[in-house]
């Protein structure tokens, strides 16, 4: 009987013996253990694991604090999450970074929300700083800026400031520029100027430029601006990288607006300090143009700025601008009647249907994965029949092409996203109310203005929903954290603007962490290797402040985020 326990007992251990053997004979230690916390791995069937082991880059395991202890060596750095939450690093699909580091580093900067006395004060100290500068450029105005404050003279304004140096400055949403008489003298902009194809230079009674430059009205002035140096770009897109990491941003999609932005990530990279994977969008000219794009060149950009983290399969194209009072989305129903539109104003478009079509088709074929700047859901339905079209022409590529911002989309529309793979790139983290949006439904109209960002019914019709901060237009800065409590909430996350935006198109905690990581990370085309702990996975991780599982929704947007790993390196620690 006791022989026949003992030989029981030995049968059922020898497996685990062995098993152990081989573990510590074949599996080598992990480098780095994170233990006792809630990890959040955004795989479906198992949400949360306690422990995960990483070595090489990678998840090497994960589960309980058992399966994970047997990975522990002499040499591993354990880390006790202390009951804190730790989760796949975010990506953010729609990303300016260089112009953002630009921004940060080289201008004159001012709130969405400054008042006239304050910008005036900003722009004074920069001018006095810089007294030889001919060029001060900076911003950013807020959409309604000149709704809320009348101006005499938008130019005048600027002139009293400084008539010795040219002041430009970007309003919040990027498309617009705010500038002063020398700065008009410099480019030449007279009464006598037309307005470029798809921009307005907006005019006083006698016909004289009044100083805003609307869409491509812009790149009159913004051509002769001496331009940043490579030197300058570089610490530009360094200082975008550390700030999103701080974030907790760990891939992002650089959304294709800065010429100099594809150089300078791959220089960040190649001199090994991009801590992010990074999906560049190949940029395109901005408005109006004949014929279709240079395909040779962009193949050619595509092959000269790849490198480890950098991928540049994506091109952005623009159909139209923003739903602002400015009115350069393109609407299906007119905009509000006002002074410079008149009534029936559904805003315009940059490129013809059959342009957008024509290179659609051809930059699917070349395996090109497309952004599309689409505002208003005239654009947005436009864009789709493209899409509908290049699938038709090379059959289904694969290839999930995007429609930007896309707040706006008519519900006939929504069943189209599944249907054609198109994903709603839902940017910027505006689905909320904010001084922005009362700004767009003073164009659009009480009725459909606050109908912005369907994402509940999107996702009820089984489409991909993406979302990226649009860093530096329209927020002030790359924060996720404030877009996910937003997105379960649609109330303003620090309670600055009353009540709540479209709350039928609130989704769940669950829903809003998926947007964030894993769908993301499909968006850079990288889901084989990032965006969830799974083993074999890049070791992109986060470690919050706080359980988000746990906490009231309202403290989600508090998240500080308290160490970044990007490939099981630490590249960002509070302590
Ligand atoms: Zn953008």
């Amino acid at each position: 009987m006791n022989m026949n326990i003992k030989y029981i007992f030995l049968i059922l251990l020898f497996p685990l013996l062995t098993a152990c053997n081989s573990l510590s004979q074949t599996v080598p230690p992990a480098e780095l253990v994170l233990q006792n916390g809630t990890i959040y791995t955004a795989v479906p069937d198992k949400p949360t694991v306690q422990a995960v082991a990483i070595r090489d880059g990678k998840y090497q395991a994960l589960g309980d604090q058992q399966t994970v202890t047997a990975y522990i060596g002499s040499d591993t750095e354990v880390i006790d999450l202390a009951g804190n939450m730790a989760m796949p690093g975010i990506n953010d699909t729609h990303i300016h970074p260089v112009m953002a580091g630009q921004m940060a580093l080289f201008e004159c900067s001012f709130g969405f929300t400054a008042s006239p006395d304050e910008i005036a004060q900003t722009l004074s100290e920069c001018a006095q700083d810089q007294p030889d500068a001919t060029w001060i450029r900076g911003g950013q105005w807020g959409s309604n800026f000149f709704e809320l404050h009348a101006l005499e003279s938008p130019r005048g304004f600027l002139d009293a400031i400084s008539d010795t140096h040219a002041i430009f400055l970007r309003d919040d949403s990027g498309h617009n520029a705010w500038v002063n008489s020398k700065a008009l003298a410099l480019a030449g902009i007279g009464a006598s100027t037309e307005n470029p194809q798809g921009g307005t230079i907006v005019r006083d009674a006698d016909g004289e430029a009044n100083g805003l430059l609307l869409e491509t009205a812009i790149m009159l002035v913004e051509k002769i601006i001496t331009p940043f140096t490579a030197e300058q770009n570089l610490a530009a897109a360094a200082h975008a990288t550390r700030v999103m990491n701080a974030f907790g941003i760990t891939g992002f999609k650089a959304a294709g607006y800065t010429e100099a932005m594809p150089a300078s990530l791959h220089a960040l990279d190649q001199r090994g300090d991009l801590h992010a994977h990074a999906a560049i969008c190949l940029v395109t000219p901005y408005g109006k143009r004949q014929g279709p794009l240079d395909y040779q060149l962009l193949d050619k950009q595509r092959s000269e700025f790849a490198s480890n983290n950098v991928h540049t399969n994506f091109v952005k194209l623009f159909m139209d601008g923003v739903p602002t009072p400015a009115r350069t989305a393109a609407m299906i129903h007119p905009y509000v009647a006002d002074e410079l539109h008149g009534a029936d104003y559904r805003g315009d478009m940059h490129l013809t249907a059959e342009q957008l079509t024509t290179d659609l088709i051809e930059l699917d074929k070349r395996g090109f994965t497309v952004k599309i700047h689409t505002a208003g859901d005239g654009a947005v339905r436009v864009a789709l029949d493209a899409i509908a079209a290049a699938r038709e022409a090379n059959g289904n590529s694969g290839l999930q092409h995007e429609l930007a911002h896309a707040g706006y989309i008519d519900p006939m529309d929504i069943p189209r996203f599944k249907a054609l793979g198109v994903a709603a790139d839902f940017s910027p983290y505006l689905w909320h109310p904010s001084p922005i949006m009362d700004a767009v439904i003073s164009a659009v109209g009480e009725q459909r203005g606050p109908q912005y960002w369907p994402t509940k019914s999107l996702l009820q019709a089984d489409a991909s929903v993406i979302a990226g901060s649009d860093w530096p237009a329209a927020v002030p800065s790359a924060d996720p954290w404030v877009g996910l409590e937003a997105l379960v909430t649609r109330r303003h996350p620090k309670g600055q603007a009353p009540g709540s935006l479209w709350p039928e198109e609130a989704v769940s905690l669950q829903q809003a962490l998926q947007i964030y990581t894993l769908a993301g990370a499909r968006a850079l085309k990288l889901q084989d290797l990032t965006g969830s702990i799974e083993v074999g996975k890049s070791a992109d991780l986060i470690v919050l402040d706080r359980n988000l599982l746990a906490v009231p929704i309202e403290d989600v947007s508090e998240t500080q985020v308290l160490r970044t790993y990007f490939r099981g390196k630490l590249v960002h620690s509070v302590e």
